[in-house]
């Protein structure tokens, strides 16, 4: 049977169905809420009942709900072609034209496109690529990789030991924890007392020359950063820092990885925000969700000249670059992805992101005449609000009040729907938001916070 009734769907979840990132007790008390359709902004569920989308899927249907210009040229696809591996020396149109397209998009220099199924599988692709490129160079004990505390790059055994997250690794293994190192985070909110932000700039940028210097720069291959760290909070770094752990990278010949899963594709208002918005061209720059609009799955690894000539000069037998997935490259989600870049630029959405983007920000401080919002923070259409039961000390709650998770409820029932992670709420909507709809999601979440900050503050004992 092709379809299910609501309720059958609803159980048949229940029952079969094991989430990600899903809490069982939970999950078995309330199973899932079904959403059964979108339409730009919106989506609806089971019940009929529609909500303001203001995570866009999972930061990731950036141009919006039920396309059908990308649904159309998918179907299209799959009718000319709908699979063909991409392995050696077979390609596809889609794959050819997307990989072009992708590369007259990134910053200067990215020329080469390795193409993935998501973020987690492009952010283990990098690794590989720069464990590969320094063997190639006759440097192999360059292996270690520095990444950051609250960094978030995915969910396969390497990523996710990349991801610096602490709560999320309980009950898992991890790698060798000698592989990869982790930085402190570039939290601003959370930066050391006494210190300004550029005071925090240098001390971040310190830190990371002084463990190089303890490592040895010969045993360290790669940097790892998001531009903005998204589901650690959406922490935005201090003025200069990407700059400048990029010249730090030189020094060191690190490679840098800017994993753009979530701020590329206009989040920040251009293709991509390493060059644009922080001034620095990575070596290796990761790409995912906005890349398809979220509608199928797709990332991609691009990376520089530099790269491609070392990994690619003639090494005689056993000179394979044997690294691909039976989905590099894949027809109809290359057909995906070259639509949506079609209607990015058709639709001028970036030029939209400007314009709502900063207005979403301002908007956003008027959280704070709340008691339980400590911080407000993010970066055009991305931001982060973090709760605290006592603002002078910049106290979270006590984790058992699941206080965002209790927000995130209430404003649903408000009509828009928000992120908790951890204490923080996060927004991230669809590119295509209007001043109006900012207005809407903002004031849904205000109602909710004030809805329900009393009964957080006295369950918290403030
Ligand atoms: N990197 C970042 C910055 C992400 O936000 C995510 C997913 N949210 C990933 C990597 C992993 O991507 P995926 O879930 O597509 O594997």
């Amino acid at each position: 049977m092709n379809t299910l009734s609501r309720s059958e769907a609803w159980q048949a979840d229940r029952d079969h169905f094991v989430h990600p990132y899903t809490d069982f007790t939970t999950f078995h008390d309330t199973g899932s809420q079904v959403i059964s359709h979108g339409d730009a902004m919106f989506v609806t569920d089971e019940q009929g009942q529609s909500y303001l989308d203001g995570i866009a899927g999972l930061w990731c249907v950036n141009l919006g709900h039920g396309r059908t210009e990308i649904a159309q040229a998918m179907a299209d696809q799959a009718m000319r072609l709908g699979y063909y591996n991409t392995f050696g020396h077979s390609t596809n149109v889609p794959a050819a034209n997307l990989a072009r397209q992708l590369a007259e998009r990134a910053p200067g220099g990215l020329n080469h496109v390795f193409f993935t199924t998501g973020g987690s599988t492009a952010n283990d692709t990098a690794v590989r690529l720069a464990h590969f490129y320094f063997n190639r160079m006759g440097k192999p004990s360059k292996k270690k990789i520095l990444s950051r505390n609250n960094g978030y790059h995915g969910s396969t055994y390497f990523a996710s030991a990349l991801t610096g997250i602490h709560g999320i690794h309980y009950g898992f293994d991890r790698i060798s924890q000698d592989i990869v190192h982790h930085l402190s985070a570039a939290n601003c909110y959370r930066r050391p007392d006494g210190m300004d932000e550029a005071q925090f700039c240098d001390f971040l940028i310190d830190e990371a020359r002084h463990r190089i210097e303890q490592l040895g720069a010969d045993n360290i291959a790669a940097f790892i950063a998001e531009p903005v760290m998204g589901a650690g909070g959406v922490l935005v770094a201090p003025a200069g820092y990407h700059r400048r752990m990029a010249e730090v990278c030189k020094d060191n010949d690190m490679l840098y990885i800017a994993d753009e899963v979530v701020t590329g594709f206009g989040r920040l208002g251009h293709w991509f925000a390493s060059e644009n918005h922080f001034g620095h061209v990575p070596d290796i720059l990761i790409t995912a969700k906005g890349l398809s609009s979220g509608y199928c799955p797709i990332g991609a690894a691009i990376f520089s000249e530099k790269i491609y000539e070392g990994i690619s000069k003639p090494q005689g037998p056993g000179g394979t670059l044997s690294h691909g997935f039976t989905y590099s490259g894949h027809p109809v989600a290359c057909a995906a992805a070259l639509k949506s870049i079609e209607l990015y630029e058709a639709e001028d959405v970036f030029t939209n992101v400007r314009d709502t983007g900063p207005y979403m920000q301002d908007r956003l401080q008027g959280l704070l005449r709340h008691e339980v919002v400590g911080d407000v923070r993010g970066d055009h259409l991305m931001a982060g609000i973090e709760l605290v039961a006592d603002r002078e000390a910049k106290r979270n709650f006590p984790p058992d009040l699941a206080a965002a998770e209790v927000v995130f409820r209430r404003a649903r029932e408000h009509g828009v729907i928000v992120r908790p992670v951890g204490d923080t709420i996060i927004l991230s909507p669809p590119l295509i938001i209007s001043r109006e709809q900012v207005d809407t999601l903002i004031d849904g979440l205000d109602q909710a916070i004030e809805d329900v900050s009393g009964q957080l503050l006295s369950r918290a004992g403030t």
